[in-house]
């Protein structure tokens, strides 16, 4: 390989028209800070005046000069790499005007390489900060916010068609503002993401947006059961069903079995040896009270502390047994977990609509109110096999990038960069699946 062509495969340039020398790497500085400098000439024979297209005959278009440009590059090694390219000027005879040589290593006008852009691409689809990214690529802040912005437009989310299957989410965004989102459950594709997320806000977005047609086509809409979506789901998507989240749903009475459990064991909180032997027992082994009493192991004998060598279903009686109250909330809390867990709806209703037992906790009463007023919901999300799972996982991964790339006081700034970092990051998980099919 020559020498040209070494530097050009070092910095990833194919353009065929530019050249190096051999001396052509330079030690200098570019606004204080250390860096390289590589000088190429770019040049060739223009087949024809790009301003009037006369083809060039007989040097119809002759070679006038040269104009340098500085084009960042991605670093080579530790320092900021830019390229002084000498670029050709030619003059045209016929419409006496002159034009600059082009080179597909950079759009016109523009002084980062498309391989820059590239790089910032593919940061911005990792949870850095713009800060960081600019310090990378060797451009300012604003120029990464620009080039994600370049390709945010094509990544715009286009509202054509509602998915049949839908599922709602939000995010804190900053200080106490919320955003709303919407996917497809299905591929968990991001359909949009709004910077409110009150009704009066999602109202107007799917009306604006989708005609009637299109939202009577929506099948079913998932949702967490804290959010206040349902009136406003009924009213823009006539015929779905609303899936609350089981997921939730779980979550709903674990909280209120542990709530329960705290306020026993902090009642025990005495100077009784006796009480302080069950507080710290009842302490410690909040897992067991909550896991499925299916999954408590009834054979292997193993040490626990506090209590010897035992087997998990013993522990959990004896813990029952210090408080009736404690007792009672086990009993319901276990049936209602097996009727979530094995789908059960008539087994769960039938949990419900019978009166509660008379020491049953104030928590479990309210989650039970909570459940009923979301019965025909929670029946759905038997029948179907849909969940907030995917939304989720994408909340977590904007919560990520929330926290690094902080400095998102513009919201619109904000979702082009969740939108741009699952884009690539959906096509980069999509490939080996397509490989393999
Ligand atoms: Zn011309």
């Amino acid at each position: 390989m020559s020498y040209s062509n070494s530097i050009k495969s070092l910095i990833d340039i194919q353009d065929l028209n530019i050249t190096f020398d051999e001396d052509c790497v330079k030690q200098g500085t570019f606004k204080g800070k250390a860096c390289k400098y590589i000088t190429g000439t770019l040049t060739y024979n223009p087949t024809h005046c790009v301003k009037c297209g006369i083809e060039n005959k007989n040097f119809t278009v002759f070679k006038n000069g040269t104009q340098l440009s500085r084009i960042t590059l991605p670093l080579t090694g530790v320092s900021p790499t830019y390229l002084l390219l000498r670029k050709q000027r030619f003059m045209c005879t016929e419409c006496n005007t002159s034009f600059t040589a082009k080179t597909p290593i950079v759009e016109r006008n523009c002084y980062i390489s498309k391989n820059v852009k590239v790089q910032v691409m593919i940061k911005s689809a990792e949870a850095q900060s713009l800060k960081s990214i600019a310090k990378d690529c060797s451009i300012s802040p604003t120029t990464v916010q620009r080039v994600i912005n370049e390709v945010a437009v094509h990544l715009k989310p286009h509202h054509t068609k509602l998915p049949k299957h839908l599922s709602f989410d939000e995010f804190k965004y900053a200080k106490g503002a919320m955003a709303f989102e919407y996917i497809n459950v299905l591929n968990g594709d991001i359909l949009d993401i709004l910077n409110r997320r009150d009704n009066f806000a999602i109202k107007n977005h799917f009306i604006v947006n989708y005609s009637l047609n299109d939202r009577r086509n929506v099948e079913t809409v998932t949702i967490d059961m804290n959010a206040g979506y349902v009136s406003v789901i009924k009213e823009l998507f006539p015929k779905a069903k609303i899936i609350i989240d089981r997921f939730h749903l779980v979550q709903l009475i674990n909280r209120s079995m542990n709530k329960c459990r705290i306020s026993v064991m902090n009642q025990l909180r005495t100077s009784d040896n006796e009480d302080m032997k069950k507080y710290r027992r009842l302490k410690r082994y909040w897992k067991l009270i909550l896991k499925r009493k299916s999954a408590l192991s009834s054979v292997e004998y193993k040490y626990y502390s506090l209590f010897g060598q035992r087997l998990e279903t013993s522990i959990v009686e004896e813990i029952l047994a210090y408080d009736p109250v404690l007792k009672a909330n086990y009993e319901l809390y276990q049936a209602l977990l097996k009727a979530m867990e094995e789908k059960d709806f008539k087994m769960l209703e039938s949990c419900l609509i019978n009166p509660v037992h008379p020491l049953i906790s104030s928590y479990m009463k309210t989650s039970i109110k909570t459940l009923k007023e979301h019965l025909p919901y929670i029946h759905n999300s038997f029948n179907y096999p849909y969940n907030n799972g995917k939304i989720e996982g994408i909340n977590n991964k904007i919560k990520v990038l929330n926290r690094v790339a902080y400095g998102y006081r513009n919201f619109m700034n904000y979702k082009k960069r969740i939108i741009l970092h699952f884009k690539l990051k959906t096509t980069e998980q999509k490939q080996p699946r397509s490989q393999t099919a």
